[in-house]
């Protein structure tokens, strides 16, 4: 109700296509489609990586605004999205059976870290706060979930952005580490989350330092997989 009302006062255009309205008008919103299970490169022997849309067009639009340009507004749409993903994969027959075992607390997500330079950068973790209006957005639905800032990355490892796959596994190998202080409950499954998956170097070794920590990651989720795994997805504009 407050929604409209705001829009008036403090018009926004859609972070996609640029439009004046809401945060994600409907025609950029559909490019966040039900999860679609990926195969990024470094992600064969992993935990399956499911993504809602194809990183390019109007979606890699929205996604760069959010990440990069300042438009922290679009984590609203954007972790609504996730949560709907998440809804579909939990409860949908046939999809992929991510299961969570009756006591284990709801869904936990942990999100992908980005540097601390980076964060400081581009004003806080984003794919943490992603996660938390996801998990905010399953409450609404009356699922319990909640974020488990469980992982951080050393110090010494570069941006991604611009480094070829094999020199994204170099640099994070060994380089993201759990926190102690943010892990779940033991016993606990969670949900990795992230923005884009490229080759999935990043996710991997996010998802290898919490096996090795001794949590199970049934899934990963991101909003949009990049590159040739993405060509099942609807045009993205
Ligand atoms: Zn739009």
């Amino acid at each position: 109700m407050l929604r409209p009302l705001l829009d008036l006062l403090l018009p926004v255009d859609c972070g996609g296509c640029g439009m004046p309205g809401p945060l994600l008008c409907t025609d950029c919103e559909v490019l966040l489609g039900p999860p679609v299970r990926v195969y990024p490169s470094y992600c064969e022997a992993g935990p399956p990586v499911y993504a809602l849309g194809s990183y390019r067009g109007r979606l890699r639009t929205a996604l760069l605004a959010y990440k990069e340009r300042g438009r922290r507004d679009l984590a609203g749409p954007l972790g609504s999205a996730l949560a709907s993903a998440l809804l579909r994969l939990q409860l949908g027959p046939g999809s992929g059976g991510v299961q969570f075992p009756p006591g284990s607390g709801g869904v936990w997500l942990v999100p992908v870290p980005s540097r601390r330079s980076a964060a400081a950068r581009r004003g806080g973790q984003h794919v943490e706060l992603l996660a938390q209006r996801a998990a905010a957005a399953l409450a609404d639905t009356g699922v319990a979930a909640a974020v488990a800032p469980a992982l951080r990355v050393a110090s010494g490892v570069r941006d991604s952005v611009g480094l070829a796959a094999a020199a994204r596994q170099a640099n994070l190998a060994g380089r993201v580490l759990p926190r102690r202080a943010g892990l779940p409950p033991a016993g606990t499954p969670v949900v990795l989350i992230d923005d884009v998956v490229t080759t999935g170097a990043t996710v991997a070794a996010c998802a290898a330092a919490l096996l090795r920590t001794g949590v199970e990651v049934p899934a990963i989720v991101v909003l949009a997989a990049a590159g040739a795994h993405a060509a099942s997805y609807p045009s993205a504009g």
